[in-house]
């Protein structure tokens, strides 16, 4: 057993479930207050290495740019005072100095009164010389002679030394990350190798017993390791040099040896995963026994990221990140980034933010600094924030969103219509051409495909039929994807349309009973109804059912009747999660449709025919990105997509 300490720890651990919660800013003050001030280490570095490098010390300039007088022409240098009574009908006759200052040539021979040197753009003007006129003002008269019909202004077209950057210059200061521009500016100063901040190693551990990395089979409970891709990644984007130690088991001695090698070898150690003060969370206890002066906030007013744990172990930072993939990112970015961009040397992030409008009320737990991701869409007056949350374990919600809203720890609400500043993921929103809200399908994206390869920003947020409808009404996105049985009517979708909606027909999907192959209570038999009964007559035989709301939730209950069989109870959300459930033998039987029953490789009882529709938002049918879908939708192309994938297209 991995979890060897687990038993005589289980006495104290109920009692200090984060006893003390600090706010976030309380916490991040104390952090940051334990960490600096201290030293930024620098390091040389050859230019061609110092990309994404933050400069450790101020750059004065050398040298001047250009070094000299330069020609910025393909011409000739003359004294401008020859010239000053040229004019078409007034040529005046210069003779050629015997040399051609090309680039790179020193000139050799002054320019006198009456003459001109021959020069290339970049060549050194030649003493004497107070301006350059073009090849093309110029005609030849014999080799040793030019005419010149204009009169040619003091300076004119030449770069005086040092007017690109002057010598003693401040050229770039200490702090500055170095992208190609500044590359550039040091390579024409002829710098060759800088002081750089040297960036902080950070270890990045996942914990838990159940992680897998990426790669690898998942085995049964296994889950991949998400966030140990995403720390890694994080810290390479803010300055770190991130080690990966992978993912270690729950287990006390274990995990204790890699962090004290980690630590060894590192500036900064960030874990993630068993960070609450239950019994098999044992990495807070360890930290402690870690250096001085070790936890400095356990628990933090934040949601997500609850159960965030900042410590400082012998100067130090050692930080545990909630496991939820999503809890780990924001708590990352928001309490542990602005840290590490001090130790790396780098200015605080400049984050893009833009103001939206919220059209639902957001209810927020009172006491937490909360984030909620939102999606934002084009409105009639501005930008318009759809919360796009799906839970703190969904890393999904992250693709979907463009950025969050924060709702102060004092507010109980965001209320609906809030004017909100919204925090952009990355600096260009750019927002979807074609929004979809409602209910997800494996099937649709079949038919966005298209879109997508033409440019068309396609954003679809999964938020169910009923979600989707509420959206559609609200005139907040072009269709909603809708499977609605009416018991009444008897029929799908059209009779819960609203005014300014209508129907665009979508396709059909097979519900059916689901079963593992070879299980001799369904092997065989012909209708769901059978199966049913079949299933009803094995007190052993479990079930997985639906949420309520759902249509297939509906299909089932016509079914069973009064019958509530053992499993009645697990009412999952999707149609992927009653195939797991069943592929996983956590049930025996459930109604799923054909595509996923197939995915999975489950045997199938075909019972019925959903439809699966489009309330189309009436005022924005004539969208050139709407038309591009109905198109879509209607296309050989699609159908045969949909009709391949175990779909029927209405
Ligand atoms: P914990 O804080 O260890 O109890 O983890 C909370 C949840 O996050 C559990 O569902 C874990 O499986 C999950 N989790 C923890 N670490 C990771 C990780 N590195 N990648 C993905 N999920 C994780
Ligand atoms: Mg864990």
């Amino acid at each position: 057993m991995t979890n060897a300490n687990r038993p005589k720890d289980r006495d104290n651990v109920e009692q200090d479930q984060f006893l003390t919660i600090l706010s976030r800013e309380d916490a991040l003050s104390r952090f940051e207050a334990a960490v600096f001030p201290r030293p930024v280490p620098s390091e040389p570095r050859a230019l061609a290495d110092a990309l994404g490098c933050a400069l450790a010390a101020d750059i004065v300039a050398p040298i001047d740019v250009p070094p000299f007088d330069r020609s910025n022409v393909d011409g000739f240098a003359v004294r401008s005072a020859d010239l000053a009574a040229a004019g078409e009908a007034r040529p005046v006759r210069v003779l050629l100095n015997d040399e051609v200052i090309a680039c790179g040539t020193a000139p050799a021979r002054p320019v006198l009164s009456g003459t001109a040197t021959s020069i290339a753009t970049g060549g050194p003007v030649p003493r004497g010389a107070d301006a350059i006129v073009m090849v093309e003002h110029s005609q030849p008269v014999g080799p040793r002679a030019i005419e010149i019909r204009r009169a040619a202004q003091p300076g004119q077209f030449i770069s005086y030394a040092g007017s690109d950057i002057a010598r003693g210059e401040a050229l770039l200061r200490a702090g500055t990350l170095i992208g190609s521009r500044e590359i550039g500016m040091l390579a024409a100063c002829g710098i060759a190798n800088v002081s750089v901040a040297r960036r902080p190693r950070v270890a990045v551990i996942s914990t838990g017993d159940e992680l897998v990395q990426p790669g690898q089979p998942l085995r049964p409970a296994g889950i991949y390791d998400t966030n140990g891709a995403i720390v890694t990644a994080a810290v390479s984007e803010n300055g770190g040099e991130a080690v990966f130690l992978g993912a270690v088991p729950d287990d006390e001695q274990q995990l204790e040896a890699v962090m004290r090698r980690a630590l060894a070898s590192c500036d900064m150690l960030v874990l993630s995963g068993g960070t609450s003060k239950g019994a098999g969370d044992v990495t807070h206890r360890i930290i402690a026994r870690l250096g001085k002066p070790g936890i400095i906030a356990h628990g933090v007013a934040l949601k997500p990221g609850k159960p965030l744990c900042l410590a400082v172990c012998d100067g130090k930072p050692v930080v545990i990140l909630p496991g939820f993939p999503t809890s780990a990112m924001f708590t990352f970015h928001d309490m542990i980034v602005p840290v590490l961009r001090r130790m790396a040397g780098l200015p605080p992030r400049s984050v893009a933010k833009v103001t939206a409008s919220v059209p639902v009320r957001i209810a927020s737990e009172l006491g937490r600094t909360e984030f909620v991701m939102v999606s934002l869409v084009q409105g009639t007056d501005g930008l318009i924030a759809y919360p796009s949350d799906k839970g703190s374990g969904a890393i999904t919600s992250f693709a979907q969103a463009d950025g969050f809203v924060r709702i102060d720890a004092l507010a109980d609400q965001m209320p609906a219509g809030t004017r909100a500043e919204v925090t952009l993921f990355t600096p260009h929103v750019r927002v979807p051409d074609l929004l979809i809200v409602g209910s997800h399908c494996s099937g649709l994206d079949l038919v966005i495909a298209p879109l997508v390869r033409a440019g068309l920003l396609v954003r679809s947020i999964a938020v169910g039929s009923l979600g989707g409808l509420a959206a559609a009404k609200r005139g907040e996105c072009d269709f909603a994807p809708i499977h609605l049985f009416d018991e009444m009517t008897e029929s799908y979708n059209t009779p819960f349309l609203a005014d300014g909606l209508e129907l665009v027909p979508g396709w059909r999907r097979l519900q059916g009973v689901v079963f593992r192959s070879g299980d001799v209570r369904f092997e065989g038999l012909a209708t769901a109804q059978d199966a049913v009964r079949a299933a009803l007559a094995d007190p052993t035989c479990v079930m997985v059912n639906r949420n309520q709301g759902a249509g297939t939730r509906v299909l089932i209950g016509r079914l069973l009747g009064d019958a509530r069989p053992e499993g009645y109870w697990n009412q999952p959300r999707s149609h992927n999660a009653v195939a797991a459930a069943v592929a996983q033998h956590r049930a025996d039987w459930g109604m799923t449709i054909a595509p996923v029953a197939h995915a999975a490789g489950l045997g199938f009882i075909p019972l019925a025919e959903e439809h699966y529709d489009f309330a189309l938002v009436t005022a924005r049918k004539q969208r050139p990105a709407v038309q591009a879908f109905l198109a879509a939708l209607a296309s050989e192309e699609s159908r045969a997509a949909l009709e391949q994938a175990g779909f029927r297209v209405a």
